[in-house]
């Protein structure tokens, strides 16, 4: 976007395809002979899953997952066809169709799943593809023990449907020394014992830094991609692909004991110029950052002041050079040097939820990652 088109925007989002696609590279570097799929569910964790998943297809990804049926319809005409997508919340009952016609794949999660497709392979007699998924411990999504059990038992269950993979799920994988990490494995490798010579897949982003016994031979990484910490309390070895820029809209002075905002939950102690910013909560800018935000300018911390509004927000610029900040002026919210990991510690949540909150406000840039 040219300076000029940015202009009617509150607030631009950068997003570095080639950070991105860098973040793909060393997680699948990491994986040895495995193979490593790209997780690009609610629209790529935010940052547009038309740009970020072509970006990684041309760096070698062929493996996608998005979560609900909708998502990889829009998704599939935009990847070629040799890439597979698979939706993880499998066919819910009478869309089954809807995934052959849009060249799907379904994670079966349930029984009446697994019947509902190899029901409609019968009827195509066609051998259909599909993952299995079976819990290993997080009870969300997938077979029980039990009714794994009575599939592999039941041979024919299975007639008609070609397993790409039997995948699971891990509860804490982010926690490498919490002892459920290794319960899950050992219950994985029990299933898969099972079903000999099928492939399987386990880790998520932070799987994968669990080490070789995790990875199998297909990883499922979405939040590392995008430059979010793999390993809690770790240094973050994931380059950092999102810069937030909130345009100022007005500064002022205020004088000691002025307050400020909604609520006037804040009241200056000393003599103060304010900037306010055309970024809010309806942005994804939580109002649980209200008072404990921070934004910068030329690497100087401007702490938020008062409530965040739905709108605006409010930043002390009181420590920067009089006439360094202007009307029109940007302010960083998100930089490389405080990311999504650090907003996310003040307001009280993780990675994940900032970026999938972001909002459709923003002027969007996507930079690198040309056309190949
Ligand atoms: C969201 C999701 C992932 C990706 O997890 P990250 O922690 O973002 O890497 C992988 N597998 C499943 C089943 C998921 O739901």
């Amino acid at each position: 976007m040219s300076p000029d088109s940015l202009s009617p925007y509150g607030a631009l989002l950068g997003i570095d395809l080639d950070a991105l696609c860098d973040n793909w590279r060393s997680l699948k570097a990491r994986l040895g002979s495995g193979d490593c799929a790209a997780v690009v569910k609610a629209d790529a964790y935010g940052l547009g899953s038309a740009q970020v998943a072509p970006a990684l297809y041309r760096a070698g990804c062929r493996h996608f997952f998005v979560a609900h049926l909708n998502e990889g319809i829009v998704l599939r005409p935009l990847l070629p066809a040799d890439a597979t997508l698979y939706v993880l919340h499998g066919a819910h009952p009478g869309s089954e169709r809807e995934f052959v016609r849009h060249d799907l794949v379904p994670v079966l999660n349930s029984l009446p799943q697994v019947q509902a497709w190899q029901a409609l392979a019968c009827q195509r007699d066609k051998v259909m593809p599909a993952i299995l998924q079976v819990d290993t411990g997080m009870a969300r999504l997938g077979l029980a023990a039990d009714e794994f059990e009575r599939i592999v038992n039941d041979r024919p269950a299975l007639l008609g449907i070609d397993l790409k993979f039997v995948m699971s799920h891990l509860v804490s994988a982010e926690e490498p020394d919490k002892p459920v990490n290794r319960e899950q494995l050992a219950r994985f490798r029990a299933a898969l014992a099972r079903l000999p010579g099928v492939r399987a897949s386990l880790a998520n982003s932070s799987g994968i830094f669990l080490g070789k016994d995790f990875h199998f031979d297909l990883a499922r990484p979405g939040a590392a991609l995008y430059g979010v910490a793999p390993v809690a309390g770790q240094a973050n070895p994931m380059r950092p692909v999102i810069r937030l820029q909130g345009r100022v809209l007005q500064t002022r002075r205020i004088e000691a004991g002025t307050a400020v905002g909604y609520g006037h939950t804040w009241t200056a102690r000393r003599p103060t110029r304010l900037a306010t910013v055309a970024v809010g909560y309806a942005d994804g800018y939580g109002r649980r950052l209200s008072n404990r935000g921070q934004a910068f300018c030329d690497g100087t911390p401007l702490p938020l002041v008062g409530n965040v509004s739905m709108d605006t927000l409010i930043v002390d610029i009181t420590d920067l050079p009089e006439g360094r900040l202007a009307e029109g002026g940007l302010v960083d919210l998100a930089n490389p040097l405080h990311g999504v990991d650090a907003i996310a510690e003040r307001a009280g949540t993780i990675g994940y939820e900032i970026l999938t909150s972001l909002g459709r406000r923003y002027a969007r840039q996507y930079l690198g990652a040309a056309e190949a």
